[in-house]
């Protein structure tokens, strides 16, 4: 018989905001170990103190697992962060995203995507050649969940990201969130960067192009980040988006191609 597998989600606050949050599936023999190293994390956060941690285990039925290949990873280097958000413009125009709709979200992220200008606890999903954005709550987002690496999987990227000097959990845990969303119906583009003020390093993705990572989108110290997922309507209803983005099992078992580190040099230079 097959051993049942599970899914952890951790989440940790502190006076109520979110601190610090991961996830994982993995074989019931995992699932202590698993709980206790995220717990961890959490009690370790450099960003303040937890007051809070819940971590939520529930088993997967394996027969809706889906199983799918980590997108490719590429670097580019960029001289600052301006440069680095007139990059992921053109990375975003490049992969469908209508040019004026990409320039207007780069700020949005900029300022924070949130009622007020807060930073969201999870997505925005806007129309790739509108802007319309499509979340029911403006705080919250959307939260992409239930996805991890196969137990194979998980030591060959590992190796892979630490051979290429990509070695921190953030950039394994971000290719994998990734991956799931650039399998989602109707997604044309994913553009992030980290709410962590000493974190300046971002990414857009796409279903051709893969995980991009670009070396400066913000100045350090800044605490707003976010994600936007750009959509392609015509595809794809919310309600079956959010579905699988929020609820199906995802599990990558190969991955995908390391790319070395690229200057970028603008078209104007
Ligand atoms: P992080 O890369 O963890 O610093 O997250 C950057 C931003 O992405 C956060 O401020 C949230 O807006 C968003 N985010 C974080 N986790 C998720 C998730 N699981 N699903 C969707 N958006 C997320």
């Amino acid at each position: 018989m097959m051993t049942s597998l599970y899914s952890i989600r951790m989440r940790a606050t502190c006076h109520g905001q979110h601190l610090a949050g991961a996830e994982r599936i993995v074989p019931k023999a995992a699932v202590g170990d698993v709980t206790a190293a995220l717990t961890a994390r959490a009690m370790h956060c450099s960003n303040g103190e937890v007051d809070e941690i819940h971590c939520s285990v529930e088993r997967i039925d394996r027969a809706t697992v889906c199983y799918k290949s980590l997108p490719d990873l590429s670097t580019y280097q960029v001289n600052s962060w301006q440069e680095g958000r007139q990059l992921a413009i053109c990375l975003l125009a490049k992969a469908g995203v209508q040019e004026d709709i990409a320039e207007r979200a780069v700020p949005l992220l900029a300022k924070g995507a949130g009622p007020g200008g807060a930073v969201m606890r999870g997505a925005v999903i806007m129309e790739s050649s509108t802007g319309k954005r499509f979340e029911e709550d403006q705080t919250r987002g959307v939260r992409v969940s239930r996805m991890d690496l196969s137990p194979e999987c998980r030591p060959a990227l590992k190796s892979d990201l630490t051979s290429a000097g990509l070695g921190h959990h953030r950039i394994l845990e971000a290719l994998v969130l990734a991956g799931k969303v650039l399998g989602a119906p109707g997604i044309v583009a994913e553009l992030c960067w980290s709410d962590d003020p000493d974190y300046t390093i971002g990414y857009v993705a796409d279903p051709q192009a893969g995980y991009q990572r670009i070396s400066d989108m913000k100045l350090s110290g800044d605490s707003r980040g976010g994600r936007i997922f750009f959509v392609d309507q015509a595809k794809t209803s919310l309600a079956e988006l959010v579905e699988y983005l929020e609820r199906q099992v995802v599990l990558f078992n190969t991955p995908g191609v390391i790319s070395t580190a690229q200057e970028w040099i603008p078209a104007d230079e």
